[in-house]
């Protein structure tokens, strides 16, 4: 097999983590080939359209924040260009608040934010293959490492070599292909869940957006009609066949994260993004299908067509039938069904919901006590740290992992520690890891990680 490439660290995925990890082995001296199946490096964010801009969390996160700022991709929507937002039923991120709150939702445009992260791979001398499917691994003869990736693109199959791997997948792929061990999607559920016994992972999501909506408009009708959900409106549509079976469908009841979370549409899931008239839309996998996108093709399949045909049959819903929709339009979908539950690796430490209760601290900890509110618990508050060891796979030896493949439960993994801005720190620590122990002419495993990066 011809090798196309041979670099100190192999990155396979361009998503938050894969891109801040090859970008800061790079900026350490490493030589760095980042192997990434789509157009552009974001993963979820570009590709995927989640264009949810943060406040930044320190070092490459920070800085992606303003190089996107600078090149005028945010847009920050406020009470001001969107009265009637929070409190609106209608919107994802605000729904909570009172009406009349204040509000700053802030979010990149996803096809700028991608080329501004290509830029700055290229700058920095990673060479990234876009366009490049990461397909297998070649193992050393001891089975305990990695010594090249298998991959197809334009130029046919081809191997690329490496001292220092990263699984950058967002689905622990490489992780499965060189036989490290995981857990698949979906751990035993909250209550009423898994009630025929089959595991049912938290649900991935499609999202696409829509412009030329005039929501003054959509607002005043939910007021007049005192239709606040669009309930009204759904059943008329429904009663002339104009709405698929499951497009709004309830969300489940029970205890934990399902309860009210990402389980069930019964009403449009939007929220601003890019430009005053437009917005971002979320069509998750139905829960009860129990798809495992991430290593079931025909799962993956299954998706991708149902929720495209949920799509266009919201998009014809809402021009149709909801006031301020007449005139708008769809633009974009996202290019790929987004995991929340793939993969879980089993690295040298698990990182579970208790260690977050317990509030533990760890002598090789990546980051200073760090505070979040976990959903899985009710929304507590813990002050926590993380181990390096949680980025070391069990049995290969030169893997790192990063993003949403760090080996922690599947109940901490669920939105809290897989987040934008946590995965582009988890990426930046995968990186300095690989080009540290180039440096050393050691494997990551041997490194001596004695104080927090962050
Ligand atoms: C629907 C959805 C909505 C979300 N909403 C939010 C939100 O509002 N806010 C928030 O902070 N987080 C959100 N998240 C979580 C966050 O987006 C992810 O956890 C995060 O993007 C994971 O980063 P990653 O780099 O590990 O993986 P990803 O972002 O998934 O990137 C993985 C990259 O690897 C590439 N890749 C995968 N397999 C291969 C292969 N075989 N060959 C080559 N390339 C490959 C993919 O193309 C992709 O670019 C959401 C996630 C989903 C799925």
């Amino acid at each position: 097999m011809p090798v196309a490439a041979k670099a100190d660290v192999v990155v396979v995925g361009g998503g938050p983590g894969g891109f801040a990890a090859a970008l800061q082995a790079a900026r350490m001296g490493a030589s760095v080939v980042l192997v990434e199946k789509f157009d552009m490096p974001g993963g979820v964010h570009t590709s995927g359209l989640q264009g949810a801009a943060n406040e930044g969390v320190g070092g490459i996160h920070t800085e992606l924040m303003a190089r996107f700022e600078a090149a005028g991709y945010i847009y920050i929507a406020t009470e001001e260009t969107l009265p009637e937002w929070t409190g609106n039923p209608l919107s994802h991120y605000e729904k909570m608040k009172k009406p009349g709150d204040r509000f700053s939702r802030s979010s990149f445009n996803p096809e700028g934010a991608g080329s501004i992260m290509s830029a700055m791979l290229a700058e920095a001398g990673v060479e990234a293959m876009f366009g490049t499917a990461f397909l297998d691994v070649a193992l050393n003869e001891y089975g305990d490492g990695i010594d090249a990736i298998i991959v197809a693109n334009a130029s046919g199959i081809q191997a690329i070599q490496g001292r220092i791997f990263i699984d950058g997948t967002g689905t622990s792929e490489l992780v499965a292909r060189a036989g490290a061990p995981f857990v698949r999607g979906g751990g035993p559920q909250p209550s009423g869940a898994d009630w025929d016994g089959r595991h049912r992972p938290i649900p991935g999501g499609l999202l696409w957006t829509m412009s030329g909506v005039d929501f003054t408009k959509t607002a005043a009708h939910q007021k007049t009609a005192k239709d606040p959900t669009l309930a009204k409106l759904i059943a008329e549509a429904d009663a002339a066949g104009d709405i698929p079976q499951g497009l709004y469908r309830p969300r489940m009841t029970g205890k934990g994260v399902y309860g009210e979370h990402y389980i069930g549409h019964p009403t449009l899931d939007m929220s601003p993004i890019e430009a005053p008239d437009s917005f971002i839309l979320w069509q998750n996998v139905p829960y009860e299908w129990a798809l495992h996108m991430d290593d079931d093709a025909r799962d993956e399949a299954r998706a991708k067509s149902a929720l495209r045909g949920f799509i266009d049959a919201e998009a014809q819903f809402l021009r149709k039938y909801v006031p301020g929709f007449e005139n708008a339009y769809l633009t974009n979908v996202g290019r790929y069904v987004g995991t929340r539950d793939g993969r879980h690796p089993l690295g040298e430490y698990i990182f579970s919901i208790d260690d977050a209760q317990q509030g533990r601290s760890f002598d090789d900890a990546v980051t200073s006590p760090m505070t979040k509110t976990f959903f899985w618990d009710g929304f507590k508050r813990h002050t926590f740290q993380v181990p390096y060891r949680c980025f070391l796979p069990k049995k290969i030896d030169n893997l790192l992992l990063t993003g949403a493949s760090l080996s922690f439960s599947y109940e901490t993994i669920f939105m809290v520690m897989r987040n934008f801005p946590w995965c582009t720190q988890t990426g930046e620590i995968a990186g300095f890891a690989a080009a540290r122990s180039v440096e050393q002419g050691i494997g990551p495993k041997e490194l001596q990680w004695d104080q927090p990066y962050f």
